[in-house]
């Protein structure tokens, strides 16, 4: 029966237990500590506990004793400060009317004033009765008693904190008395137990790999129950398949190592694929031998995890060199551009530049004083323009102009520069990179470009000028030409006229030379005779000379008839051969012809052919002393030309006089002693006829190499007929 009642100021009371504020004259805890540590014997420990309450916080009288649960007896009473029979002290735990045996089932201490204190082992005193507890928190059998004297309801906290201690300890130790009482079934018991706590798979195998002990892990993975499906008892069969092997090869291959091996087994729930890291150890057991201690862990998530690891890291590796490359890249590029790049962070300061704006803002290593200082301008100059960029808050360009110099030679350099923003994924500005440009080129153009406008301004005003110029000349020329034609028409008028009457006359005198030759006046003497066929002669001469006159006259006033019709070429050349038979004798020159065997027939006019052969063989006869003369026809059906080639082996013509003797009046000999008469205007004519008739002349000759001279007819007229040309004598 307790002492007192509840509600009484002497009644017991429940005392809560303050063990955490710090005593003022904090007595070494640590003391009592060490002791608890120290020994596991319990009259000691109670000893020690009272010895220590006595000695360091002044409780030199108090009483305490352990309880064993199995034997439900108190023992160990241990007291200090007391009287003999407290040291033999016994609480009959089978007393429940005990209020010490109450005190046992509390949590808390409790305070016995003096006048209700059970008349026990500290006398009639007031005391605290405060159970032995190895929880603080948690109710549990009290594995003891102390009994304090009490100076008030208030339980000293010292004390509380001794009783603490004590309880926690006396627990533990009677925790583990209970578990040795147990005996080996229990051992066992908890041994499985603690060995079904485990989370991994462990299992035991005897000397031939079987298997002697396994936990509840390992059973999932390698035991079947009756009644298990199909698919699981072949999962469990593969498992201890796979896993014996990988045991013996371990302890058969490495010896009894305590190495690690990866296992791969199946789940026999669902039949996935696990991944089990296998550690052996092996153990010498009396009774079994030799045993092999296995610890599974699964490692399948760390597998997996290492897998995707892998694979992220290879991505990470391939987009790494991939950046690396394409930076590599980017600096090629950014390099081999001709213009400075420059990137500067938002402080202003540059991060970055390409070779050409190294020359701008680097000192090279060899600069002087000079060029360092150029450097230092340059430098100013483009941070004063990149920080207005930076500056400003809307603006994501800047273009503009700056001025730099030349490191090396001072040279002034002035540029274009076009700044942009670079703002990353957050919205912050990253960098702002500049582009620079020189305009020297640019300017040079534009000066070059003024220069060329001046000039061409200045030539434009001279043509005008000039054309003027021009205009008025053409204007004299016109007239002159027109002063020209009408003194030439006059001339060929005069021409004409005096031809006409130069022929009158000459006609009358030929006649008259003939009838006198014929003596229609008279028989002649030999003398008169001969005088008169020298008149004869050189009227005839005269003549022909007034003729050729004529024919030039008319044709340059282009009043020379044509008349065409069918020409025999071969013909023609036949006629003009025997006319000049007489000729022919008398140079003693012979003519050899070559001519086709069918007659190409043109379209012309004979007369004029004629007169052009005639004049060739003439000339061709009067020019050559020794050799021969060859006259070919021949028929050029491409170009359907007719040409006759007229070829002598005399004295030839130098190439510079090859187009001057076909000029009116012109010989190439025209001294007055010159050895050949004639007048230089058969050949002029020859040509003028020649391009009337729609062909032409030409001459190849050598000087001492003889002459061939060759004229080309077409077949048929051309519509018309290249008239002027023909007039003015020149090359149709
Ligand atoms: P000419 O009445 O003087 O013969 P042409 O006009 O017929 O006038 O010839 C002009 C000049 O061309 C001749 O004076 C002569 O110097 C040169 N000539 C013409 N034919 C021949 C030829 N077959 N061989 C060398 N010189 C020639």
């Amino acid at each position: 029966m307790l002492i007192g009642e509840r509600e009484s100021s002497t009644a017991p009371r429940s005392t809560p237990p303050d063990a955490r504020a710090p005593l003022p004259s904090s007595p070494p805890r640590l003391a009592l500590c060490e002791l608890l540590l120290r020994t596991d014997d319990v009259p000691a420990l109670l000893r020690g506990t009272l010895d220590w309450m006595s000695e360091h916080i002044g409780v030199s009288r108090a009483l305490a004793f352990a309880i064993d649960p199995e034997a439900r007896r108190t023992f160990a009473p241990t007291a200090a400060g007391l009287d003999d029979d407290a040291a033999a002290f016994e609480l009959d735990l089978r007393d429940p009317d005990d209020p010490l045996v109450e005190v046992l089932r509390q949590v808390r201490p409790i305070y016995f004033a003096p006048e209700a204190a059970p008349t026990g082992p500290l006398g009639g005193v007031a005391f605290h009765a405060i159970p032995l507890h190895a929880h603080d928190d948690r109710p549990s059998p009290a594995a003891g008693l102390l009994l304090a004297p009490a100076r008030g309801p208030e339980l000293d906290r010292e004390v509380a904190w001794c009783a603490r201690m004590l309880g926690k300890k006396l627990g533990r130790l009677g925790a583990r008395q209970a578990f040795a009482r147990g005996g080996p079934r229990r051992e066992r018991r908890v041994l499985y137990c603690a060995l079904d706590a485990v989370p991994d798979p462990v299992l035991v195998t005897d000397g031939d790999g079987r298997m002697i002990l396994s936990n509840a892990h390992a059973d999932r993975l390698l035991a079947t129950v009756e009644g298990a499906s199909e698919g699981r008892c072949r999962a469990v069969a593969m498992n201890n398949m796979l896993l014996s092997a990988a045991i013996s090869s371990r302890v058969v291959g490495h010896g009894h190592d305590d190495g690690r091996a990866e296992v791969p087994l199946v789940d026999p729930d669902d039949g996935s694929d696990l991944l089990f890291e296998l550690m052996l150890r092996p153990i010498d057991d009396a009774s079994e031998g030799r045993c092999v201690v296995s610890v599974l862990r699964n490692v399948t998530d760390l597998g997996r995890a290492h897998a995707e690891v892998e694979v992220s890291y290879g991505k990470l590796r391939s987009a790494e060199a991939e950046v690396s490359a394409e930076r590599r890249r980017l600096k090629l590029i950014i390099d081999s551009v001709a213009d400075p790049i420059i990137a500067t962070d938002p402080a202003g300061d540059i991060v970055f530049m390409n070779g050409p704006a190294a020359t701008l803002f680097l000192p090279g290593r060899r600069a002087d004083k000079a060029a360092r200082r150029r450097v230092a301008a340059n430098d100013a100059h483009f941070s004063s323009f990149v920080s207005s960029l930076l500056f400003s808050d809307g603006d994501q360009t800047l273009r503009g102009e700056l001025t730099l110099i030349a490191p090396a030679t001072g040279e002034a350099l002035p540029m274009e520069a076009v700044a942009g923003k670079i703002v990353g994924g957050r919205g912050d500005l990253d960098a702002v990179v500049t582009i620079l440009h020189d305009r020297r080129e640019a300017l040079e153009r534009a000066r070059l470009y003024a220069q060329l406008e001046t000039a061409s301004q200045e030539l434009a005003a001279r043509v005008q000028a000039a054309t003027a110029e021009l205009v008025e000349q053409n204007e004299v020329l016109r007239r002159q030409r027109l002063a020209v034609e009408q003194a030439s028409a006059a001339k060929s008028q005069f021409l004409a006229n005096v031809s006409h009457e130069l022929r009158t006359p000459l006609n009358a005198i030929l006649g008259y030379a003939q009838m006198l030759r014929e003596g229609i006046g008279g028989p002649l003497a030999p003398l008169q005779h001969k005088y008169l066929t020298r008149v004869d002669a050189n009227s005839q001469h005269l003549l022909a000379i007034i003729n050729e006159c004529l024919d030039i006259t008319r044709i340059e006033a282009g009043r020379m008839p044509v008349q065409r019709g069918p020409v025999d070429v071969v013909e023609v050349v036949r006629e003009v051969v025997a006319e000049l038979e007489p000729i022919v004798a008398r140079a003693g020159l012979p003519i050899q012809l070559a001519l086709p065997a069918r007659a190409p027939t043109l379209r012309s006019d004979r007369q004029k052919v004629k007169q052009i052969v005639l004049n060739l063989v003439s000339n061709a006869l009067k020019f050559t002393h020794a050799g021969h003369i060859r006259i070919t026809v021949a028929n050029d059906a491409a170009s359907r030309r007719v040409s006759v080639a007229v070829a002598d082996t005399g004295i030839g013509i130098a190439p510079e006089d090859h187009e001057r003797v076909f000029e009116d009046f012109r010989q190439v000999d025209s001294s007055l002693t010159r050895a050949y008469a004639g007048t230089g205007l058969g050949l002029g004519i020859c040509r003028r006829l020649a391009a009337l008739l729609g062909g032409r002349i030409t001459l190849e000759s050598e000087p001492g190499r003889g002459s061939t001279f060759t004229l080309q007819l077409p077949l048929r007229p051309h519509r018309s007929a290249p008239r002027r040309s023909a007039a003015r004598g020149g090359t149709p």
